[in-house]
């Protein structure tokens, strides 16, 4: 347990309407973007007295340690006030993901625009992943994943076996789009059985480091 000490004092910051701080959270590595919550006067103490990131939940009106349920804790590596006072920034270590949903970040949404050529094109296997399992977690109507799910592992073997066959059928196919498409169902599949196996990205890129 690393403990800090603050060179401002809470009362120095320009609350909220509802007297709280809001908290963006980075990696401290990356500079990723991962989360964002709110921080009363106890939360803020606690944060920088135990290195821990700790939160006032709005919904349970009450402090509440980062990773305390689920094992995902934010250790702190620096905190940082903007130009007017009425943000902190955190630099963490995150632990597993941010999300309770199991994403690393919270912002996993695009909803305007498209930076994915500015990203590692790897990171679509992860995103792709960690939305599987968040249907497997929280099924939806009409989902073809979850479809997946419920008919269970023999439907799912089934499937990455025929898309495997198809992989080799469209290799003969002389239009090179072919073999594009049917590599992608293939690999969609083979991240539903990851799911239905948990079985990770980690595992595998771990395992094939390792050779
Ligand atoms: P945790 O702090 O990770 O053990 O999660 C405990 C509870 O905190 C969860 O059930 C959520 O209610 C909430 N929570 C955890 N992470 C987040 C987050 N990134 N954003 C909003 N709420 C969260
Ligand atoms: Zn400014
Ligand atoms: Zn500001
Ligand atoms: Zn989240």
């Amino acid at each position: 347990m690393t403990s800090f000490e603050s060179l401002m004092d809470f009362s120095e910051f320009q609350l909220n309407s509802d007297g709280l701080l809001p908290v963006v959270v980075q990696d401290f590595k990356t500079n990723e973007v991962l989360m964002m919550a709110y921080m009363n006067e106890e939360a803020f103490e606690n944060t920088v007295k135990t290195g821990r990131m700790t939160y006032y939940s709005r919904s349970r009106k009450s402090q509440w340690v980062k990773g305390e349920t689920s094992g995902h804790f934010q250790y702190v590596r620096t905190l940082a006030i903007d130009c007017d006072k009425d943000t902190l920034l955190a630099k963490v270590e995150q632990i597993g993901a941010a999300c309770h949903t199991g994403n690393r970040t919270c912002f996993y949404q695009p909803i305007v625009g498209n930076d994915y050529d500015a990203k590692n094109p790897l990171q679509i296997f992860e995103n792709v992943y960690h939305t599987i399992l968040d249907r497997k977690a929280h099924p939806k109507e009409g989902s073809y994943t979850n479809y997946l799910f419920e008919k269970g592992i023999d439907k799912i073997l089934k499937k990455v076996g025929e898309e495997a066959t198809e992989i080799v059928i469209a290799a003969k196919n002389p239009n090179p789009e072919e073999i594009k498409y049917e590599i992608s169902d293939f690999l969609y599949h083979v991240m539903v059985l990851m799911a239905e196996k948990n079985v990770t990205w980690e595992d595998i890129t771990k395992e094939l480091a390792e050779r």
